[in-house]
């Protein structure tokens, strides 16, 4: 509290005001009051805040006033007093109040009454919540203001007492002459006296407040947002999701944070390598090569030390030997005066410390049957000792570090070709996650059933597309089936059956083996059947991280983590593991896209990758460890309409140019094209078709031009242009 001015936070109810914030009147209405002159000295000028006509953002901002050291003396609302359905603000506020007010509301009630029998049409409430005095206001401008007037002057005292073992703070701050305002300013209509009267009892009032210890709150403002009680049905579920709506890099963070660090097998080193992540340092255990080896095909010489000394390479020697690559036993050593023919890759013999190449030498004489040289002329003089010689472990000493942790096996092969040179038996790799992909809805059908689709009835594409997805990333798949919304149980045996191993959805069945990952599609959205969410949190005890993400397609995508016991029969020493859902979209291309926006980096971290000593361990960030997709930018080849409120995921097609350099952007569909006439609309699957990147388009007005440069995340490789 600052000085000895009292504090007010003003409240706007309204759908319309929170999406437009400039159409709101009653805010500046109301703030007018606090800010006239007249009152100037008793309050600071008001908080104000706007909400939708929404319980639990309602309650969610007066918690925030009501219920921290900062509080506010007054809070008020305006608007959702009404008899509209939607009108819900007393509905909001009665269960926060600890103590009512009831004459606040028959006094604010009678003085409109005065001026309109309309105000019969209000339901306000009033009462105090820890220290801070609420009032529900009507929506109209000018009524909440009449009604704001009409108890003005009455609050400053209310709100010291509210105050409680905090007023002598304000009595120190100047209280009598809050309270000589509040009682003796000219007050407004009708009831004034019976209020004035009651005021100058203001010594027992205190002792009254002193007297009796505040009410204690049940629930604390810090409470999850919760899913709602499928139970209640469809008339009591949430209107619009409780859960905040986060940025994709703040989801990203949290997936990080939450995702658990990999566990660690050691595994012979064969070719199902690759894909995986090295976890321990790996060190040479052979040399490469292992002998003094050539280079060339040839002949082994001793090339003179220094050129000082006279000799030469130059001249005619006979062949004295014959090293091959295939020998298994090293050649006899070489004397001086005589040459050691040999073979790429072969043992030099002993002595020998040069080879020349076959194509400076000349074949002399041969033996008496033509078939072998006897004697050769080598054409150079210039042979240097060490030449087109392989010294032992000049590839890879022995001992060396040939890989270190975090280091991927790629497909290209230098990583194996590395463990395989060196002779390296096993390695000790991260463990890879096993993942689920289970599909939930009643209007699913399996996409290759053979029967013609009726009704509402859709064939079931996420589960083909994701699986498909994640085995081309390298990972184990499990295939969950369908589980349909009714009964809801389905959905939580099907979650059950996912973590022990065993499934029981249509389409899959039997002994499955646990997963470490689940990947859902469907039912997030804010229908009633929308059922994973309050699954996760209510049946499985899980903990959802978040439920909305600013983003386009994708916005109800759903990150929880789950307690998970591996085995029952395994004592209470068992530790309590966690396992990963994601709960993605039920819209084909909202889910493929958050699939790679989403799932991708955690299960990259899952394999160990990021795990580097380079990269900081602290640093969450999916971008700051490598983990996720890699970002490029691209030029784009036409223009593209931003959205006004969301980050958009754009799917397009990069190609590199052969002649610049450079790359370019195209979009697989735009919502205005002729014959595309559903773009990028999340149900459109093929939006993906031949998309190899997604396009980060950041919010705004208007639209990105040709030529601009942007953010592509890339899928699949880069195709070559013009
Ligand atoms: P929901 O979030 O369950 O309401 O799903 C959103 C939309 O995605 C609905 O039109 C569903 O029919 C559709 N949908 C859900 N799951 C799938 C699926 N596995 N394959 C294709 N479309 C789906
Ligand atoms: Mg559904």
């Amino acid at each position: 509290m600052s000085g000895s001015k009292l504090r007010a936070a003003v409240l706007i109810v309204s759908d319309t005001a929170s999406r437009d914030a400039a159409s709101d009147k009653a805010g500046p209405a109301l703030t007018a009051v606090f800010t006239a002159e007249e009152r100037s000295n008793t309050w600071e000028a008001p908080v104000v805040k706007v909400v939708p006509d929404n319980v639990l953002d309602i309650q969610r901002a007066i918690c925030q006033w009501a219920d921290g050291e900062e509080y506010f003396n007054l809070i008020i609302t305006s608007g959702g007093t009404g008899f509209a359905i939607k009108d819900n603000t007393p509905e909001a506020v009665s269960p926060l109040i600890h103590r009512h007010a009831p004459g606040l509301v028959h006094g604010m009630l009678a003085a409109s009454l005065n001026i309109t029998p309309f105000a019969m049409m209000s339901r306000p409430v009033a009462g105090v919540r820890n220290k801070s005095l609420i009032v529900t206001l009507p929506g109209s401008p000018k009524g909440a203001k009449e009604n704001l007037e009409s108890i003005i002057n009455l609050i400053p005292h209310a709100c010291i007492q509210a105050a409680g073992a905090n007023s002598r703070a304000i009595h120190a701050g100047g209280v009598k002459k809050l309270e000589a305002e509040a009682g003796v300013s000219p007050v407004q209509p009708s009831n004034a006296n019976h209020h004035h009267h009651h005021h100058h009892h203001h010594s027992h009032a205190h002792n009254h407040a002193h007297g009796h210890a505040i009410p204690k709150p049940h629930t604390s403002p810090e409470d999850r947002p919760r899913s709602n009680d499928p139970n209640a049905g469809p008339t009591r579920r949430h209107r619009s999701s409780p859960y905040p709506m986060l940025s994709v890099d703040e989801a990203l963070k949290i997936i990080v944070e939450e995702t658990p660090n990999p566990s660690i097998i050691e595994v012979p080193v064969t070719t199902d390598l690759v894909g995986s992540v090295i976890a321990e340092d790996v060190y040479a255990g052979e040399a490469v090569p292992a002998y003094r080896a050539s280079i060339v095909d040839g002949y082994a010489v001793i090339a003179p030390e220094s050129p000082s000394s006279g000799a030469s390479t130059k001249g005619i020697f006979p062949v004295a030997s014959v090293s091959h690559a295939q020998a298994s036993s090293m050649p006899p050593p070489l004397e001086p005066g005589t040459i050691a023919r040999i073979t790429t890759g072969a043992p030099l013999p002993p002595n020998a410390n040069a080879v020349v190449m076959v194509e400076d030498t000349v074949l002399v004489s041969t033996t008496p049957d033509g078939t072998e040289e006897a004697t050769v002329e080598i054409l150079t003089g210039d042979i240097k000792p060490g030449e087109n010689v392989r010294e032992p472990g000049s590839d890879v000493a022995l001992g060396s570090k040939i890989l270190q942790k975090g280091d991927l096996i790629s497909a290209v092969g230098g990583e194996i070709g590395l463990l395989a040179s060196t002779g390296t038996k096993t390695v000790k790799i991260f463990n890879k996650p096993r993942v689920g992909v289970l599909s939930t809805g009643d209007e699913l059908v399996p996409h290759d059933d053979p029967r013609t689709l009726t009704g509402g009835q859709i064939r079931d594409s996420n589960r083909p597309s994701l699986i498909s997805c994640l085995r081309s990333w390298g990972f184990e798949t499990v295939d969950l089936g369908i589980a349909r919304d009714t009964p809801a149980s389905e959905l939580e045996q099907a979650l059950r059956g996912a973590l022990r191993g065993i499934s029981t959805a249509a389409g899959a069945g039997g002994n499955i083996g646990g997963v470490d990952v689940i990947i859902t599609t469907g039912g997030v959205s804010m229908g009633e059947l929308d059922l994973l969410k309050p699954t996760i949190e209510r049946s499985l005890g899980g903990t959802i991280h978040f439920g909305r993400v600013s983003m386009k397609p994708g916005k109800p995508t759903t990150f929880a983590t789950v307690p998970f016991k591996p085995s029952s029969d395994d004592s209470a020493q068992q530790e309590r593991e966690k396992r990963l859902i994601f709960a993605l979209p039920g819209n084909p291309a909202s889910a493929l896209v958050t699939l790679h926006l989403f799932v991708l980096p955690s299960l990259h971290k899952l394999m160990g990758l990021g795990s580097s000593r380079s990269h900081s361990a602290a640093n969450a960030h999916a971008r700051a460890n490598n983990l996720g997709l890699p970002l490029v930018s691209a030029v784009l080849t036409h223009a593209i309409p931003l959205d006004p409120k969301r980050t958009e995921y754009h799917r397009a097609i990069v190609t590199a140019s052969r002649s610049d350099g450079r790359l370019s952007a195209t979009s697989t569909g735009l919502s205005g094209d002729p014959g595309a006439s559903s773009g990028q609309r999340s149900s459109r699957v093929g939006s993906l078709a031949k998309a190899n990147a997604l396009l980060v388009l950041p919010p705004g007005e208007g639209k990105i031009e040709k030529g601009q440069l942007v953010e592509a995340l890339l899928m699949a490789p880069v195709v070559s242009g013009e």
